[in-house]
């Protein structure tokens, strides 16, 4: 039997997050620039070599995956691999795969995501308010989006709603998205701001709202009650006692959740991050496609990978300065 992937601080790596595109329909402001350079297609993994690499880290004890982006369903042929996900969840040996969309694609691609195996996915959205939403997103259309969310639940996907918390931005909308979730059975996360990439001249610092404000707003009105659900990765969860909700808080700055973190992330040029917050990776893709009739030497490559994986990250904003940033967008790791 294969010995599955074990960090050097005893942590069991059985998630992998895989960015399959660098490419988006939209351009969030604290995501993107207005003019993003875009990787040459050459440079991409092709769906047979995502298939490649994504069915040996399963092999290797991998039972999570989520695909994520960039955008990853405007990737072309993006339902191909999907697809071809299927027979490792048919076989048991994958037990969840997701993605993470900003929707705008779902009116499309709900239907066939459900047919793959697909049960859950989360939609990332800021606001409801129309005019903000095009500001925020630059290219994204609400009604779009609500559609897509409409196409999910129908599909019968479980929802989950990301959304940045932004300072002066969406904090005057805390309420009513809590209850436009509660009235749509859909839950809740909130994700603090992270430094990543440059973005041009959006102020990062300014649109920082912690998390911890954020949810002593929400105790203002309702009774939380902390829960002891950990996912293995950033986020803490509270239920709502009068609605029963579950709200979710992804705080990489304020609280360190790295001692329990489960998993890595590959981009879509085959880069393997042992950490979302580090800049060290190992490139997989060459010994992928160095080697197309045998995985031993990509199965080392991820092992010799995994045996770096470090401790946990250095984000801090404490000093007012945008401290332990990575360079990287997180389109480019996989949000
Ligand atoms: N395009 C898809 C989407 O928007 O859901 C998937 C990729 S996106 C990079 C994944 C998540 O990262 C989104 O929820 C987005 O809001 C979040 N995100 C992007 N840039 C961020 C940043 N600088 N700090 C915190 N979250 C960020
Ligand atoms: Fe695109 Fe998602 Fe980044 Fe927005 S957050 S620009 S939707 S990749």
């Amino acid at each position: 039997m294969t010995a599955p992937l074990i960090d050097p601080f005893q942590r069991a790596i059985s998630y992998l997050r895989v960015s399959v595109t660098d490419r988006c329909d939209f351009r969030c402001v604290y995501c993107m620039s207005e003019n993003m350079t875009f990787l040459p297609k050459k440079e991409l993994l092709t769906l047979e070599e995502l298939d490649r690499m994504c069915s040996t880290f399963i092999r290797l004890g991998v039972e999570k995956l989520r695909i994520t982006g960039g955008e990853p369903l405007v990737r072309k042929g993006i339902m191909t691999f999907f697809q071809s996900m299927t027979r490792h969840l048919e076989s048991g040996a994958l037990s969840e795969l997701t993605l993470t969309t900003n929707g705008s694609q779902l009116e499309r691609f709900a239907d066939d995501l459900f047919a793959a195996g697909v049960r859950r996915v989360n939609i990332s959205l800021d606001t409801l308010d129309e005019q903000k939403f095009a500001e925020i997103t630059r290219w994204g259309r609400l009604p779009q989006v609500i559609r897509g969310i409409d196409a999910a639940q129908r599909a019968g996907l479980r929802v989950k709603i990301n959304t940045v918390a932004l300072k002066g931005f969406n904090e005057d909308e805390l309420f009513t998205l809590v209850e436009w979730c509660k009235s749509r059975d859909m839950d809740l996360t909130f994700i603090e701001v992270m430094p990543m990439g440059d973005i041009g001249n959006e102020d990062r610092l300014g649109q920082y709202w912690k998390l911890n404000d954020l949810r002593a707003e929400l105790a203002r009105h309702y009774t939380l009650t902390e829960l002891s659900e950990r996912s293995g990765g950033p986020a803490r969860y509270v239920r709502l006692e009068e609605t029963g909700q579950k709200i979710g808080f992804i705080t990489p700055l304020t609280h360190n959740f790295c001692e329990s973190c489960n998993r890595v992330r590959l981009t879509c040029t085959g880069e393997l991050y042992m950490c979302l917050g580090q800049e060290d990776m190992a490139d997989l893709r060459a010994p992928l496609r160095n080697n197309p009739a045998s995985d031993a030497p990509l199965e080392d490559s991820i092992r010799a990978a995994i045996s770096r994986k470090p401790k946990g990250h250095d984000f801090d904003y404490s000093r007012q300065t945008v401290d332990g940033r990575v360079t990287r967008h997180m389109s480019h790791t996989g949000g």
